[in-house]
Protein backbone atom coordinates (compact mmCIF):
# COMPACT_ATOMS: atom_id res chain seq x y z
CA UNK A 1 0.00 0.00 0.00
CA UNK A 2 1.24 3.36 -1.03
CA UNK A 3 1.15 4.97 2.70
CA UNK A 4 3.61 7.37 3.83
CA UNK A 5 3.09 6.68 7.18
CA UNK A 6 3.45 2.89 6.46
CA UNK A 7 6.98 3.60 4.70
CA UNK A 8 8.15 5.47 7.48
CA UNK A 9 7.00 2.94 10.09
CA UNK A 10 9.37 0.86 8.14
CA UNK A 11 12.00 2.60 7.90
CA UNK A 12 11.45 2.75 4.15
CA UNK A 13 11.25 7.05 4.12
CA UNK A 14 13.48 8.59 6.76
CA UNK A 15 12.02 10.70 9.50
CA UNK A 16 13.34 11.90 13.09
CA UNK A 17 11.77 9.37 15.32
CA UNK A 18 11.48 10.28 18.86
CA UNK A 19 10.00 6.94 20.28
CA UNK A 20 8.41 4.14 19.47
CA UNK A 21 7.77 0.17 20.91
CA UNK A 22 6.59 -2.66 19.43
CA UNK A 23 3.11 -1.39 17.94
CA UNK A 24 3.14 2.83 17.97
CA UNK A 25 5.92 4.77 16.61
CA UNK A 26 6.54 9.17 17.16
CA UNK A 27 8.55 11.38 14.71
CA UNK A 28 8.38 15.10 14.47
CA UNK A 29 6.32 16.89 12.02
CA UNK A 30 8.25 17.76 8.64
CA UNK A 31 6.10 21.01 8.54
CA UNK A 32 6.17 21.75 12.15
CA UNK A 33 3.56 24.22 13.84
CA UNK A 34 5.75 24.77 16.64
CA UNK A 35 9.52 23.39 17.80
CA UNK A 36 9.18 19.66 18.47
CA UNK A 37 5.42 19.03 17.12
CA UNK A 38 5.10 15.33 16.92
CA UNK A 39 3.19 12.46 15.01
CA UNK A 40 2.27 9.66 17.35
CA UNK A 41 1.06 6.53 15.01
CA UNK A 42 0.07 3.27 15.08
CA UNK A 43 2.66 0.95 13.28
CA UNK A 44 0.27 -1.23 11.31
CA UNK A 45 -2.12 0.92 8.83
CA UNK A 46 -5.09 2.38 10.37
CA UNK A 47 -7.31 4.51 8.50
CA UNK A 48 -8.67 6.73 11.16
CA UNK A 49 -10.54 6.69 15.03
CA UNK A 50 -13.11 4.90 12.98
CA UNK A 51 -11.05 1.83 12.31
CA UNK A 52 -8.37 1.68 14.72
CA UNK A 53 -8.03 -1.35 16.66
CA UNK A 54 -9.35 -0.69 20.32
CA UNK A 55 -6.01 -1.82 22.23
CA UNK A 56 -3.49 -0.29 19.81
CA UNK A 57 -5.45 3.08 20.49
CA UNK A 58 -4.72 3.17 24.02
CA UNK A 59 -1.24 2.57 23.84
CA UNK A 60 -1.35 5.69 21.18
CA UNK A 61 -2.80 7.48 24.15
CA UNK A 62 -0.23 6.36 26.70
CA UNK A 63 2.52 7.24 24.07
CA UNK A 64 0.80 10.63 23.78
CA UNK A 65 1.14 11.40 27.36
CA UNK A 66 4.87 10.00 27.76
CA UNK A 67 6.15 11.92 24.71
CA UNK A 68 4.41 15.27 26.35
CA UNK A 69 5.80 14.99 29.50
CA UNK A 70 9.35 14.63 27.39
CA UNK A 71 8.49 17.68 25.23
CA UNK A 72 7.46 19.13 28.44
CA UNK A 73 11.00 18.73 30.71
CA UNK A 74 13.34 18.64 26.90
CA UNK A 75 12.03 21.75 25.13
CA UNK A 76 10.22 23.89 27.82
CA UNK A 77 7.23 23.95 26.40
CA UNK A 78 4.53 25.43 29.14
CA UNK A 79 2.01 22.93 27.65
CA UNK A 80 0.79 21.13 24.37
CA UNK A 81 -2.23 20.89 22.36
CA UNK A 82 -3.19 17.43 21.40
CA UNK A 83 -5.16 17.14 17.86
CA UNK A 84 -6.10 14.19 15.51
CA UNK A 85 -7.61 14.90 12.25
CA UNK A 86 -10.05 12.24 11.15
CA UNK A 87 -11.27 12.12 7.22
CA UNK A 88 -10.96 14.46 4.88
CA UNK A 89 -13.75 17.02 6.24
CA UNK A 90 -11.70 17.58 9.55
CA UNK A 91 -8.48 18.18 7.90
CA UNK A 92 -7.06 15.06 7.81
CA UNK A 93 -4.38 15.10 4.75
CA UNK A 94 -2.44 11.24 5.69
CA UNK A 95 -4.80 8.54 5.81
CA UNK A 96 -2.79 7.04 8.39
CA UNK A 97 -4.34 7.34 12.10
CA UNK A 98 -1.83 9.83 13.72
CA UNK A 99 -2.12 12.48 16.89
CA UNK A 100 -0.55 15.47 16.94
CA UNK A 101 1.64 16.47 19.97
CA UNK A 102 1.84 20.35 19.36
CA UNK A 103 4.23 21.80 21.96
CA UNK A 104 2.68 25.17 23.49
CA UNK A 105 5.17 28.28 23.99
CA UNK A 106 4.81 31.61 25.43
CA UNK A 107 3.94 34.19 22.27
CA UNK A 108 4.02 31.41 19.41
CA UNK A 109 1.45 32.58 18.56
CA UNK A 110 -0.35 29.33 17.33
CA UNK A 111 -4.26 29.67 16.44
CA UNK A 112 -5.59 26.19 16.75
CA UNK A 113 -8.52 26.36 15.01
CA UNK A 114 -8.65 30.07 13.51
CA UNK A 115 -10.63 32.75 14.88
CA UNK A 116 -14.13 31.57 16.24
CA UNK A 117 -16.85 34.54 16.59
CA UNK A 118 -19.61 31.96 17.55
CA UNK A 119 -17.82 30.99 20.25
CA UNK A 120 -19.42 34.16 21.60
CA UNK A 121 -22.66 32.10 21.05
CA UNK A 122 -23.94 30.03 23.88
CA UNK A 123 -25.99 27.25 23.24
CA UNK A 124 -29.21 26.55 25.15
CA UNK A 125 -28.83 23.63 27.81
CA UNK A 126 -31.69 22.38 26.00
CA UNK A 127 -30.56 22.16 22.44
CA UNK A 128 -27.42 20.41 23.95
CA UNK A 129 -29.41 17.92 25.78
CA UNK A 130 -31.04 16.89 22.50
CA UNK A 131 -27.36 16.90 20.93
CA UNK A 132 -26.51 14.66 23.68
CA UNK A 133 -29.80 12.22 23.48
CA UNK A 134 -28.59 11.97 19.83
CA UNK A 135 -25.33 11.03 20.16
CA UNK A 136 -26.54 8.94 23.04
P1 LIG B 1 -3.14 15.69 9.01
O1 LIG B 1 -3.74 16.93 8.41
O2 LIG B 1 -3.58 15.50 10.44
O3 LIG B 1 -3.37 14.46 8.14
O4 LIG B 1 -1.61 16.00 9.10
C1 LIG B 1 -0.62 15.26 8.46
C2 LIG B 1 0.69 15.79 8.96
O5 LIG B 1 1.70 14.95 8.48
C3 LIG B 1 1.02 17.22 8.52
O6 LIG B 1 1.22 18.04 9.67
C4 LIG B 1 2.31 17.05 7.72
O7 LIG B 1 3.22 18.11 7.92
C5 LIG B 1 2.84 15.74 8.24
N1 LIG B 1 3.67 14.99 7.31
C6 LIG B 1 3.38 14.64 6.04
N2 LIG B 1 4.38 13.92 5.50
C7 LIG B 1 5.33 13.81 6.45
C8 LIG B 1 6.60 13.18 6.52
N3 LIG B 1 7.12 12.50 5.48
N4 LIG B 1 7.32 13.27 7.67
C9 LIG B 1 6.82 13.94 8.71
N5 LIG B 1 5.62 14.55 8.72
C10 LIG B 1 4.88 14.49 7.61
ZN1 LIG C 1 -0.36 3.47 6.59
Amino acid sequence: MDCIFCKIAKGEIDSAKIWENEDVMAFLDASPDTKGHCLVVPKKHFEDIFDIDREILKKIIVAVQDISVKIKESLGALGVNIASNNKGISGQIVPHFHMHIIPRYEGDGLVMYGPRPEKIKKESLEDLRNIAAQIK
